[in-house]
């Protein structure tokens, strides 16, 4: 079984103490490539560092909507620098996130247009961050039309995820669809198409259900997996193959590269 963890922040650090067991913990359970998405402009030479030194590692790199007070305007000039030196798989994590009353949305908006216009002009996918604002980040993927991505921790409704995989989307699952209460989130993983769907943990964030309140690893996107299966009804070993190819699909990974056993 080969996975591909399409979504999990191996730089920061939380993982610094321990870094190389947990990327040895992660392939023991078949996790065979990791895509670690950039936050802010501080964060991109650790994190190319790190993906340079093992070939399982894909660098993404973007502003995140979260780090806003972190971003500068001449970041985005830094990013399209970095984007054509490094050679990053995607443009992210960048995107939109209303959920907190403060957002300051003009300026997400405005930071997010230019990263996927950025993509655009690159051919690159980009990894989204959408929370309580798909409608919103529809309409700025039909103003700004990118060749595709994933959007990560898809929590958004069924009409919503077609639209997105009209645009050549993926939808990314992760620790949430493990937890029995996430029943909206379930059927949703269970009408998709299969071809639509990524794995993530977004470690060391949001977390599985049988590490509740722990630190989330890459090393437990197997149990995504089952979760996925389990809803699904359909074999893990199937949604293993399938997932791993959407994942090379969209980020054009030679499959036969992943692994590399
Ligand atoms: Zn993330």
């Amino acid at each position: 079984m080969r996975l591909i963890d399409t979504h999990c922040h191996l730089d920061v650090a939380d993982f610094d103490a321990d870094r190389a067991e947990v990327l040895t913990a992660a392939r023991a359970a078949g996790v065979a490539a990791m895509v670690v998405p950039g936050i802010d402009a501080a964060g991109w030479g650790k994190l190319l560092g790190l993906c340079a030194g093992d070939d399982g590692l894909y660098p993404a790199l973007g502003l995140h909507p979260l780090s806003l007070d972190r971003h500068r305007d001449d970041h985005l000039a830094a990013l399209e620098q970095v984007i054509a030196t490094e050679n990053p798989v995607a443009v992210g994590e960048i995107g939109l996130d209303f959920h907190a009353k403060d957002a300051d949305r003009e300026r997400q908006l405005d930071l997010c247009r230019a990263q996927l216009a950025l993509a655009r002009d690159a051919g690159l996918p980009v990894l989204l961050h959408v929370r309580k604002a798909h409608e919103e980040m529809l309409r700025l993927l039909a103003e700004t039309p990118v060749i595709g991505g994933s959007a990560h921790a898809f929590n958004g409704s069924l009409q919503q995820a077609r639209r997105y995989i009209e645009l050549g989307f993926c939808l990314g699952f992760g620790g949430m669809l493990t937890f029995e209460r996430s029943r909206r989130l379930r059927r949703l993983a269970a009408e998709l198409p299969p071809t639509a769907i990524v794995l993530e943990t977004d470690a060391p964030d949001l977390t599985v259900a049988s590490h509740r309140y722990q630190r989330n690893s890459p090393a437990y996107l197997p149990e995504v997996l089952a979760a996925l299966a389990e809803v699904r009804e359909e074999s893990p070993a199937a949604l293993a193959a399938q997932t791993t190819a959407n994942a090379c699909r969209l980020l054009r990974l030679d499959v036969d590269d992943v692994g590399g056993e």
